[in-house]
């Protein structure tokens, strides 16, 4: 069984059951898995065969879901790309991807043409048009050809190369510590089981409808709110982009029983002046992960929304969950939960000898949904990989009951006068303040100390000053952990998923010491 097996499955099953809403249309999993069987023949037609490599440069919309399900049954391998990213960036990818064809929004025209004559790989451009392109004047140039008329040109049944366990379904490229971006393989055995054993765990099926409104190129929404949803009969409710007031009235509207977010989405919601609990009415589970939920936003967003927040982690190399907060038994707020069912994760020293309970190593998984390896980079492959282990970089602890806890990423940990420092224990300080909004901690160069801990605050209360924060921080934290400094910032820089970047904020100290 794979992803695509497993659509069709249901769609003959339940054709009628809706599959996804998306604004003012929706699609039955008849339909869907017809408009998938459909664009893969169009697929088959341009001449893709089985490996070939196709990009999505797309948004949360059904072209997103008709091209990765259509181009996974012609065979392909997909590439999911953030649409906004530069043409630099997107020029990267599609080259060391090996990219054949690349299917896109009509808002990239402007960016793949600026890369025209610089992608030898590739040999189609599928345009998907939307009703921004057209007020914004986009044109469709005669070298691309649109999505509709590739569709067209399809015919069902289509039936498609055999797919296997093992061949890779989706190349995530994985913006790393260092270096240029690595391209995570996941076959289709990764993918699926990682939806399969996230819904069992969680209790997805028919009967859920999941808003979708993290970035469906992130690995996150990926499985989590589209592949489980999809390949359990649920619905999946598509928003374009994240804003509160359309969580809100979407999950009011369709009676949405799942949401799945990053904190800071969490953070956004809760801060939302019209949002109400009566809106959750419906709502059973709010899924965190993505990065750490601070435990005092955690309790607040529970009791205001009447709500179940299950935090868990994952990566993308590993299709990507590991762990979540159980629902059969208790749910420990700063903890990412217990192994979900399959994987296997454990806490191990510099050695790769498993800790004792309770002492800080690094995680390292195993499972059917560990990444076959990075795409064209065997060093970093066996450097990730080591015997079977994916060594995930993030530092955790485990307590006696099998609850993981991340301590922190490892390149992240501060080390002030010889004393480790984790910016989430201060971060965690500072988001129990009233009047702190959001929250990043960093490690600064210090003269006497090696390091020093610097924090970057938003705060709703524009009186409050750093003293009276770091006063705030000595009541709760040792000495060294203190900050030494704390910048109040209108807002935090964040990547597209919503995650606060606190390699920008280191950036940004390092070109300003650079500047003095
Ligand atoms: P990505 O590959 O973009 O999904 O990023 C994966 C990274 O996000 C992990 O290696 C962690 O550093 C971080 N992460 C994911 N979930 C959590 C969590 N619940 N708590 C803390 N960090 C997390």
């Amino acid at each position: 069984m794979n992803l695509v097996s497993r659509l069709e499955q249901i769609a003959s099953q339940k054709p009628d059951k809706r599959a996804y809403v998306f604004e003012t249309t929706e699609a039955t999993y008849g339909e869907l898995n017809g408009a998938v069987m459909k664009f893969a023949s169009g697929l088959a037609k341009l001449g893709v065969n089985k490996g070939d490599h196709v990009a999505l440069l797309l948004g949360n919309s059904p072209y997103f879901i008709v091209s990765l399900y259509g181009a996974m049954r012609a065979g392909a391998t997909v590439i999911p790309i953030n649409p906004i990213y530069t043409a630099d960036e997107i020029h990267y990818i599609l080259t060391n991807g090996d990219v054949k064809v690349v299917i896109a929004l009509d808002l990239v025209i402007p960016t793949l043409m600026k890369l025209d004559g610089r992608l030898p790989s590739v040999e189609h451009i599928i345009i998907c048009e939307t009703p921004q392109g057209k007020e914004h004047g986009i044109v469709l140039p005669e070298k691309m050809k649109s999505f509709t008329t590739v569709l067209a040109t399809g015919e069902v049944p289509f039936f498609g190369p055999e797919l296997h366990d093992d061949d890779v379904a989706v190349i995530l490229y994985t913006s790393g510590t260092t270096g240029k971006p690595k391209g995570a393989m996941l076959t289709h055995k990764n993918l699926y089981s990682n939806a399969q054993d996230v819904a069992d765990y969680l209790k997805i099926n028919e009967d859920d409808r999941v808003i979708a409104t993290l970035p469906m190129f992130h690995v996150f929404c990926l499985t989590v709110a589209l592949n489980a949803p999809l390949t359990n009969g649920g619905t999946v409710l598509i928003l374009p982009k994240f804003s509160p007031a359309e969580v809100f009235k979407v999950a009011r509207e369709q009676k949405a029983t799942v949401f799945a977010g990053v904190p800071t989405m969490y953070n956004f919601l809760y801060q939302y002046p019209d949002g109400k609990a009566e809106d959750f009415a419906h709502m059973r589970l709010c899924i965190s992960g993505g990065a750490s939920m601070p435990v005092a936003l955690l309790k607040n967003f529970e009791k205001k929304f009447q709500v179940i927040v299950s935090e868990g982690y994952g990566l993308s190399e590993a299709s990507p969950v590991t762990c979540f907060n159980p629902l059969d038994r208790p749910r420990k707020p700063g903890s990412i939960g217990t192994s979900i069912m399959n994987v296997e994760n454990k806490i191990v020293n510099e050695l790769g000898e498993e800790v004792p309970v309770g002492e800080v190593g690094e995680l390292i998984v195993r499972g059917p949904n560990v990444m076959k390896g990075y795409y064209k980079m065997p060093e970093e492959t066996a450097h990730t990989i080591r015997d079977g282990w994916l060594y995930t970089g993030d530092l955790a602890k485990m307590d006696e009951e099998g609850y993981f806890y991340i301590v922190d990423r490892k390149k992240d940990m501060i080390i002030v006068g010889g004393y480790n420092v984790y910016p989430r224990e201060v971060e965690e300080v500072l988001y129990s303040h009233p009047d702190v909004v959001e929250a990043a901690v960093i490690g600064v160069p210090d003269p006497n100390f090696g390091e020093a801990v610097k924090c970057y605050v938003v705060s709703k209360n524009k009186q409050l000053t750093e003293q009276q924060l770091i006063a705030y921080c000595s009541e709760h934290l040792a000495k060294y952990k203190v900050p030494s400094s704390i910048e109040f910032l209108d807002e935090l820089p964040k990547n597209t998923t919503g995650k606060i970047l606190r390699r920008a904020l280191k950036e940004q100290v390092v070109s300003q010491s650079g500047a003095q």
